[in-house]
């Protein structure tokens, strides 16, 4: 159970505690947060809501602790981290529980994140060995005008103290998304969780203070980040921010200092569908994509952009799939559970209902109880039509007909997003010209988008994103390269 046992210690009375200096603490504010369950729609966990001055002090060790950590050996390093996927992935079970509570996230699909983050900790680490134990040499002779008279060595260095922000829909997948490459390439880390997700983020922390990692390389500081969140992203010990999350990505950004960062933000993933696809696999693809995890994904199905010839077929099998999913609480494993708040359910509605407005048809009736609401199709979307363009963040799904091609590619890249998106037709070459004219960070051919597995690079164009995730490509965004020039008082020939 969340909270007892080896995890005893993270909380006091019933107010979870945050983590700083190598152990659990109680705010001085004497305030906390409260985290509603989005199912029932009461408090279930409350959270400390830590003070500007528990940041700076937080800041402080991260840097001092930071240094040593640096002068680790990387294979330690490693170590500790295989370690900590290891205590993760014993202790799933109050990790998962927590997130079925706070996200209402079905109870398999809980404990699918907490395992899927043990494994990427290790894939981490091991990744790490290999390309930071690596660095290059270049010759001068290369470059016109020069002679040999240089050689130059290059190898990657940490970039010091770390922000990492994750959003709620995966907390504990999208913080050690982060963590894991801060650690592994020799960064200290600061983690401030989702408040929807805080209580499973801290469990998380936990697996890493019992693995033993030093006193203040890891803390995590929690509070509303409406509240706190200025102040750590424009903190100046802050030398790397990894946000994951939504428009609150573009502010941090233009108020963020001259620092490396990684935003991973919304999405409006299209699924472009041509006249000879396989329908079965589309209308599959879009139950997958559309309304697992009740549509909640970055890389959810956010529009359908289907050739008007197969168009009545396709809806119709969609609609069928639609008819047999669950819905419920997240305990029973329903495939669609409340969504995370109430002003995130109202948002959804207010799409609704400007889709019903300007005519489209809704293949199920509109029902929503609390922050539950019933999984909908809309079919005859059209462009003037908000759902057509906006993030629902919530299980309906729009259906536009397109005429051509042309009409499907040019409204996939008039979105402001340009995250993933996915065509479905059984010729290949076709495909692969449709991918390279949407404008987006990934196109999956044949399936609906993904972010996994969690070793591919993953990253969005215009509003979705800067930088590019993905394990390799994390560990590389959280180092700099140091170079080292050998000059040589003559050109030098190796056997000459
Ligand atoms: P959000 O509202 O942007 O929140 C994300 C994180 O930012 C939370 O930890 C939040 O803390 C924190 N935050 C809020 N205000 C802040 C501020 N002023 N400064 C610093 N941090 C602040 O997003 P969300 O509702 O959790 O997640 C949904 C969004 O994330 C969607 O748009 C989705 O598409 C996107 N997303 C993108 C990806 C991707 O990889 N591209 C993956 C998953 C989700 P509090 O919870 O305390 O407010």
């Amino acid at each position: 159970m969340a909270g007892t046992g080896l995890f005893a210690e993270i909380i006091d009375g019933e107010v979870y505690k945050y983590y700083a200096d190598g152990e659990w603490k109680t705010s001085s504010s004497g305030k906390s947060v409260a985290i509603i369950n989005p199912a029932t729609r009461k408090p279930q966990y409350k959270v400390q809501a830590c003070t500007q001055e528990e940041v700076n002090a937080v800041m402080e060790m991260a840097k001092s602790a930071q240094k040593s950590w640096a002068k680790t050996p990387l294979w330690k390093r490693a170590e500790l981290l295989h370690k900590a996927a290891a205590i993760l992935k014993d202790n799933k079970a109050p990790m998962a529980e927590s997130l079925v509570k706070e996200i209402a996230k079905p109870a398999k699909d809980s404990v699918t994140e907490v395992v899927r983050s043990g494994d990427l900790i290790s894939y981490c680490a091991e990744e790490g060995v290999r390309i930071l134990g690596e660095g290059k040499f270049l010759l001068s002779d290369s470059f016109p005008g020069n002679d040999r008279t240089k050689y130059c060595l290059t190898s990657k260095i940490p970039l010091g103290v770390v922000l990492a922000i994750p959003p709620f829909n995966y907390p504990v997948n999208l913080a050690v998304s982060k963590i894991a490459p801060a650690l592994i390439a020799g960064n200290s880390l600061v983690l401030k969780p989702p408040t929807q997700g805080a209580v499973s983020c801290l469990h998380m922390v936990h697996c890493f203070h019992l693995a033993g990692f030093p006193k203040g390389l890891i803390s995590c500081i929690t509070g509303k980040g409406s509240e706190i969140g200025d102040f750590l992203t424009m903190h100046p010990a802050v030398n790397c921010i990894s946000f994951t999350g939504g428009d609150t990505g573009i502010s941090i950004s233009k108020k963020a200092g001259m620092i490396p960062l990684q935003m991973e933000l919304g999405g409006k993933d299209a699924c472009i569908v041509l006249e000879d696809a396989d329908l079965d696999l589309v209308a599959s693809n879009i139950i997958k994509g559309g309304f697992s995890y009740s549509g909640q994904r970055c890389t959810a199905v956010k529009v359908v952009l289907v050739m008007e010839s197969v168009a009545d077929e396709l809806v119709e099998k969609v609609k069928a799939k639609v008819a047999k999913l669950t819905v419920g609480p997240p305990e029973d494993n329903s495939d669609i559970t409340a969504v995370v708040s109430e002003s995130s359910a109202n948002f959804i509605e207010g799409l609704v209902m400007d889709a019903k407005e300007k005519g489209a048809t809704f293949c199920q009736e509109y029902k929503r109880e609390g922050n539950l609401i019933w999984p909908l199709l809309l079919d005859n979307v059209r462009p003037d039509m908000r759902i057509a363009w906006e993030e629902p963040f919530g299980p309906v799904v729009p259906v536009l007909r397109i005429s051509s091609v042309e009409e499907g590619i040019n409204h996939c890249n008039a979105s402001n997003f340009g995250l993933q998106g996915c065509v479905f037709t059984k010729d290949i070459n076709k495909a692969i010209l449709i991918s390279d004219a949407m404008e987006t960070g990934t196109v999956q051919i044949n399936s609906a988008p993904a972010r996994g597995p969690d070793h591919f690079p993953f990253q969005g164009l215009k509003d979705s994103g800067i930088g590019s995730q993905g394990v390799t490509n994390s560990i590389n965004l959280m180092t700099k390269v140091k170079t080292t020039v050998i000059n040589l008082p003559t050109p030098s020939y190796s056997m000459g």
